[in-house]
């Protein structure tokens, strides 16, 4: 069975690591290729050191001023001789980037089967000015294979028709990928020059509090309300450390670096590679972010998150009640936090809840359904 493995982006990466790892680990029924369009540069190639991934077809299309236009036909275009050289069974996009939509377009034009990984996530607001949505289902339509990550997310594809035989519920691949990277990092002959230097940064007496950020939603006002409350908690809570890796988006960096750079208790430190992201949430007291990927992993840390959305297509930690919605309004953010470092028995509660979102076998159910598949084919051809 033929697997092409496509990606572009840092929380792509690091969810399609584990399945390319899977489908590596099982030679005896698959042959694997890997082809990124480094849609994300730097992020990207950090993943793919710490997971021990080369990738066969490396597309490098990140270009300044990247627009969605430019990059949308520029993946079209150049997937064509990848998939004509490779000629896959299947191909497999995940989530909702721009790379994820265009590769599932491609490969259907080349009549691949399309496997969409964490499928089926909705905000049911596709007049939002950002492409995410329009993403997922574009890509939803031209699947084959919808890989779910959960029962919500099952029940948006059979709400849309798709066919209850073409959706499998895996869990969501992300803790397969934490899992791995917790146990590797932990090891003891580990070396890494970005933990050790935050050895040197985080002080031990202090609760700390883990901070990101980078949707375009928030930019503008939101991001300067997220920076206010951020100093409000840390004027107010003097035994608690903010430590904030700031995304590179100079929409981020400007109002953060501006309005937290002095504060006293705020460390704010360039964006760090997964491994010492890992460990710095396992470090951590609470979570504040609005990252989807982070929502995901930190309740299987025990860690409490705090999201700086006011919508989320990720309802599931909402209702389990590991995940608290908070806007980017700065008199919940305060008051949330504030209730979460001083109360103790909302804390417990808060991060002793199960994780809805998987097991850490996704990329094992995965794989495992392709070669049930191919047996019943090969079965009814015998026949
Ligand atoms: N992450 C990281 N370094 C950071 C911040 C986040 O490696 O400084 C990881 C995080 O653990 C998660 C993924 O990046 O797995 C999430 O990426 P991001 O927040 O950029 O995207 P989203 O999940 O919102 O699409």
């Amino acid at each position: 069975i033929k697997n092409l493995i496509i990606f572009g982006t840092r929380p792509e990466a690091i969810k399609m690591a584990p399945l390319v790892k899977e489908f590596q680990s099982r030679e005896d029924y698959f042959e694997t290729k890997i082809c990124i369009t480094a849609q994300h540069r730097e992020m990207l190639d950090q993943v793919l050191s710490f997971f021990e991934i080369d990738p066969d077809y490396d597309l490098d299309l990140m270009k300044p001023n990247q627009n969605l236009y430019g990059l949308t036909s520029d993946i079209i275009l150049n997937l064509k001789p990848v998939l004509e050289d490779f000629k896959p069974d299947y191909v497999y996009v995940h989530g909702d980037t721009t790379t994820t939509m265009a590769a599932s377009i491609a490969s259907f034009y080349a009549g691949a089967k399309v496997c969409h990984v964490e499928a089926g996530l909705r905000t049911f607001n596709m007049q939002s000015p950002f492409p995410e949505e329009m993403n997922r289902c574009v890509t939803g339509v031209v699947t084959d294979l919808h890989f779910a990550p959960t029962e919500t997310s099952r029940k948006n594809l059979i709400d849309e028709n798709k066919d209850v035989d073409t959706i499998v519920v895996t869990g969501n691949t992300v803790i397969d990928a934490l899992l791995y990277s917790v146990e590797k990092v932990k090891s003891e002959n580990f070396d890494n020059e970005e933990i050790e230097k935050l050895k040197s940064i985080v002080q031990s007496d202090k609760k700390l509090v883990l901070v990101t950020g980078h949707r375009r939603e928030n930019h503008g006002q939101g991001f300067i309300d997220i920076c206010e409350s951020l100093k409000q908690i840390a004027i107010e809570n003097t035994d608690v450390q903010i430590i904030y890796p700031v995304h590179l988006n100079p929409n981020v960096q400007k109002p953060v670096y501006q309005l937290l750079k002095k504060v006293e208790n705020i460390s704010l430190i360039p964006p760090l590679a997964y491994p010492a992201f890992v460990w710095l949430m396992e470090r951590s007291y609470l979570i504040i972010t609005d990252s989807g990927g982070v929502q995901e992993e930190a309740p299987s840390l025990g860690k409490p998150v705090l999201v700086m959305r006011n919508t989320t297509e990720r309802p599931e930690a909402v209702d389990a009640g590991t995940v608290l919605l908070v806007g980017t309004d700065k008199e919940k953010i305060v008051k949330e936090t504030t209730r979460l470092l001083n109360n103790s028995n909302a804390y417990t509660e808060m991060s002793k809840l199960h994780n809805p979102y998987g097991d850490g076998k996704a990329c094992e159910r995965i794989a495992n359904h392709i070669i049930k598949l191919n047996n019943k084919e090969w079965k009814e051809k015998l026949v």
